[in-house]
């Protein structure tokens, strides 16, 4: 997988052109294979990181961008970017963005059904990779978590207007929090206009140095290794059992990586 900073496209590995995608029967559907960091029983949405075109996508396919857009800062250190040496990875991420962008009324039905077909999965994370684009998007996983009240979803997100917006209205359900990603001060304002509101977190990138909204409370996924000063992920630590994201009443949570 090659990332061309200079020309912002990404090249898949070798494989990827044979993919197809027909978006009149495919069924999209969240990712419930878990992973090692956010665990079993979750389910995950996940869209192309970055605002990178994507090389070597077929049909309706061609030429579809990541879906971040204030990602300048932290696209060239994406945690997604690793998971991008798998060629099917990108291409089912590429099909949910596509889903999104043209189909939205189709995945959220086939969502609401698999949802209704899995009553065990009780903790929905959106966007593990990429972002909102629209309000369409943001309206659509807002009546998701309405239809489940039972569950819990959550995002981060940097696109703190659109989620401004929602959080405003009254629209983003008490089951659905939002957790606006800060670092540095990029962010901070815009969390603290909806600090008081119990389902909003900040969940703070702290590399070290000036860090704006200080808390004691740190993902226990990565610990720093003395030696050489880096975070390393404790593997026995995973989403679906810390929850402090999720549904605790800790407001603002910092991690060593993001
Ligand atoms: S860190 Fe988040 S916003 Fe930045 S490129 Fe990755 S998925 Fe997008
Ligand atoms: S603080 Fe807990 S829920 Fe949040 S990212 Fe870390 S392990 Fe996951």
């Amino acid at each position: 997988m090659l990332f061309h900073e200079d020309t912002k496209t990404i090249t898949p590995n070798a494989g990827i052109a044979n993919l197809t995608f027909d978006p009149d029967t495919y069924k999209y559907h969240f990712s419930l294979s878990g992973n090692i960091k956010v665990g079993r029983n979750v389910a995950t949405w996940s869209t192309p990181m970055g605002d990178y075109t994507i090389e070597g996508l077929n049909g309706v396919l061609k030429g579809t961008k990541g879906t971040c857009k204030n990602c300048k800062a932290c696209k060239s250190s994406c945690y997604v970017r690793a998971s991008y040496r798998y060629p099917n990875v990108i291409h089912s991420q590429a099909i949910n963005a596509w889903g999104l962008r043209h189909a939205i009324k189709k995945v959220e039905a086939d969502l609401t059904e698999q949802l209704e077909n899995h009553p065990k999965v009780n903790i929905i994370r959106i966007n593990q990779s990429g972002e909102i684009e629209n309000d369409r998007q943001m309206a659509m996983w807002c009546r998701l978590a309405i239809k489940f009240p039972e569950r819990k979803f959550y995002i981060y997100t940097k696109m703190y207007d659109i989620a401004g917006k929602f959080l405003d209205n009254g629209d983003v359900p008490p089951n659905f929090t939002v957790l606006f990603s800060v670092w540095h001060d990029v962010g901070v304002k815009e969390y603290e206009k909806y600090s008081h509101l119990p389902n909003v977190k900040a969940f703070v990138y702290d590399d070290g140095e000036n860090m704006e909204l200080p808390t004691k409370c740190y993902c226990p996924a990565y610990k720093i290794i003395e030696k050489s000063g880096k975070a390393k992920m404790d593997r026995s630590v995973t989403c679906g059992t810390c929850r402090l994201c999720i549904d605790s009443k800790v407001p603002v949570i910092a991690c060593h990586d993001h």
